[in-house]
C-alpha cells in the first residue's frame, strides 16, 4: 500500500482543545506548525516506508479502517472521535505515548525517564532535577511539557543517559504504556476539572505517572492524596515509596533538619541514619535571586526535595545534588526577585495562575502588598484569602474577575486596604505597581501572585510578568 496523506475535518486546527496560553501543554495539536516540525508531511517520518496512511485533522467521525488515533494532549476526552475510536477498537495515543514507544528507534539506546507531575511546581522541579543530573556528569535534558517536546528529544538523534520529564495530566491521560524509572507527584489541587470531569479523574490521570515505576514513587508527605496514588499504583517489585517533607524526615523520606536537606531513603553508608545533601540556602544560590530576595520560598524547598529524591533514586551522589541545586536557575516569572525600591522588595510570581500556586507564594513572605486578579477560571478565593489574610498589608486588584477576590477579602480580611483598578490598558500594571508602592512600608514585599490566568489583559503570564518588572524598574528610576 502506497503512503497517502489526507486531510479530514479542519486540518491542523486544535479546535475543541482548551486554548490556554498560560498552560501551553494543554493546547498543542500534533502537527501544529512550529511545534513538532514538518507537519506537512508526516509520511516522510516513517509512514511512507511503513506503508501507512496518515490523516491529519480534527474531525469527529473516524475514517474507515483507522487503527490508531494520535491526539493533541488538550483534546477533551469527551470528543466524539474518541468514542468512535473505542467502538472501532482503534487505540488512542498522545504525543507522550508515541515518544515512549519510539524511544531508542532513532539509533542509540532508550534513556530511562524520571517523570514529574503535580498541580504546581512541575517546571521548577524538572529544571532542578536536570541541573542535579548534569552536575552528576550525566547527559540529560529537561523535556516534555517544558519547551522541548518528548518526540524531539526521543527522535532528535541525541543520546541521553536519562531524561528529566515534565508531564501534564492531559499528557498522562493519553499515555497508557509509559513506564518511568521513577516519578513524583508534587501536589494535587483542583485544576482543569472541566477537562477531566472530576477531581477523582484528574487525580487518577496524575497517578498514572507511577504505573510500572521500577525504583521509586516519590510523594509529598504533606499531601496525603499523592501518597494514596502511590498505594494504588501497580509498580515493579522492589519499587519504593519515598516521601518528601519540609519537616524532619521519617525512614524512606527526604526532609529538612536545621536548614539542611537530608535523605533517609537512599543512604550510601549503611551505618548512617541520614545523608546530608545540601543546605537550604544552596537552592538557586548562583542565580539572580539577589540580595533582597531572601531565602528560598518553602514550596521551592519542597520542589528541591522532590528533585533530589528522583536524582537519588537514579543513584546520584550527595555532592552532585548540592552542586546541581546551587547551579539551578528558575524559569522567569516564578518567584522572581525584580528589585528593591525604597526598602520594599518586588517579586514577580506571574506564573501563579491558580489559587493553589498563589497560596504557596503568599506563604513565603510577610508583610505583603498583594497584586492579584485576572481570569478566575471558575475558582473561588475564600480559602486562599482566609489563609493569607494575616500576612497582607494591602491588596491591589485588577482584571476581569477582581470583584471575586475583593469580595473574599471583604469577608475574611475587612481590615486590609484594597485598591481596585478598572483600567485594562497598557497603563494598568504601572498603575497597580504605583498603588502597591503607596501601600507598602520598608521591609514589605510587593508580590505579583495573581491566582488567575492572564488572558483578559495580557497575551500570557510571561507578558504580565514583564509588564510588572518594567513598571518596577520605571518606579526605581523615578525614585533614584
Ligand atoms: P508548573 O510547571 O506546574 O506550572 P511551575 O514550576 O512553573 O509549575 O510553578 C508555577 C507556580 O506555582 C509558581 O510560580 C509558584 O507560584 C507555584 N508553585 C511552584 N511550586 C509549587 C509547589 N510545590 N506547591 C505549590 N505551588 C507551587
Amino acid at each position: 500500500q502506497a503512503a497517502e496523506l489526507e486531510s479530514w475535518g479542519a486540518a491542523h486546527s486544535a479546535s475543541g482543545a482548551p486554548d490556554d496560553p498560560d498552560d501551553p501543554g494543554a493546547s498543542r495539536a500534533p502537527g501544529d506548525p512550529g511545534d513538532r516540525g514538518d507537519p506537512g508531511d508526516p509520511g516522510d517520518r516513517g509512514g511512507r516506508r511503513a506503508g501507512i496512511t496518515v490523516r491529519l485533522g480534527d474531525g469527529d467521525t473516524l475514517p474507515e479502517g483507522t487503527e490508531l488515533v494520535v491526539t493533541a494532549p488538550g483534546w477533551n476526552p469527551g470528543k466524539p472521535l474518541f468514542a468512535a475510536a473505542a467502538e472501532a477498537g482503534a487505540e488512542v495515543w498522545g504525543d507522550v505515548e508515541l515518544a515512549w514507544r519510539l524511544r531508542g528507534t532513532a539509533g542509540g539506546r532508550a534513556a530511562p525517564w524520571l517523570a514529574v507531575t503535580g498541580t504546581n511546581g512541575k517546571t521548577t522541579t524538572v529544571r532542578m532535577l536536570a541541573s542535579i543530573l548534569t552536575a552528576a556528569g550525566l547527559k540529560t535534558a529537561a523535556v516534555g511539557n517544558i519547551g522541548v517536546s518528548l518526540l524531539d528529544a526521543v527522535l532528535g538523534g541525541e543520546e541521553y543517559d536519562v531524561l528529566a520529564v515534565e508531564l501534564s495530566s492531559y499528557q498522562l491521560h493519553w499515555a497508557p504504556s509509559l513506564r518511568a524509572h521513577s516519578a513524583a507527584v508534587l501536589n494535587l489541587a483542583p485544576d482543569h476539572l472541566d477537562w477531566h470531569g472530576s477531581m477523582g479523574a484528574y487525580a487518577a490521570d496524575k497517578g498514572r505517572v507511577y504505573e510500572g515505576n521500577t525504583v521509586a514513587c516519590v510523594y509529598n508527605a504533606a499531601d496525603p492524596a499523592t501518597e494514596a496514588l502511590v498505594r494504588e499504583a501497580d509498580v515493579v517489585e522492589g519499587c519504593r515509596a519515598v516521601g518528601f517533607t519540609l519537616g524532619t524526615p521519617g525512614p524512606s523520606q527526604l526532609g529538612v533538619v536545621d536548614g539542611i536537606l537530608v535523605d533517609r531513603a537512599f543512604v550510601e553508608n549503611r551505618q548512617k541514619q541520614a545523608q546530608e545533601l545540601a543546605e537550604v540556602s544552596d537552592i538557586g544560590a548562583s542565580s539572580s535571586r539577589g540580595p533582597g530576595a531572601g531565602p528560598p520560598a518553602p514550596h521551592n524547598i519542597a520542589n528541591a526535595l522532590a528533585a533530589a529524591a528522583l536524582a537519588r533514586a537514579f543513584g546520584v551522589p550527595a555532592a552532585a545534588v548540592r552542586d546541581g541545586l546551587r547551579a539551578f536557575r528558575s524559569d522567569p516569572h516564578r518567584i522572581e526577585y525584580v528589585d528593591d525600591v525604597g526598602g520594599v522588595a518586588y517579586v514577580d510570581d506571574s506564573k501563579a495562575t491558580n489559587t493553589h500556586a498563589a497560596e504557596a507564594s503568599l506563604a513565603a513572605y510577610e508583610p505583603i502588598v498583594w497584586i492579584a486578579g485576572g481570569l478566575a477560571k471558575g475558582a473561588t478565593f475564600d480559602e486562599l484569602v482566609g489563609k493569607s489574610a494575616k500576612r497582607l498589608r494591602g491588596a491591589v486588584l485588577m482584571g476581569a474577575d477582581r470583584a471575586l477576590i475583593a469580595e473574599a477579602l471583604a469577608r475574611h480580611a475587612p481590615e486590609v486596604p484594597v485598591v481596585g483598578l478598572d483600567r485594562t490598558d497598557t497603563g494598568a500594571m504601572p498603575a497597580a505597581v504605583r498603588e502597591a508602592a503607596r501601600l507598602a512600608r520598608p521591609g514589605d514585599t510587593v508580590l505579583l501572585a495573581p491566582a488567575c490566568a492572564s488572558m483578559d489583559m495580557f497575551a500570557d503570564y510571561n507578558k504580565r510578568g514583564e509588564a510588572f518588572a518594567d513598571a518596577v524598574r520605571a518606579l526605581a528610576a523615578e525614585r533614584a
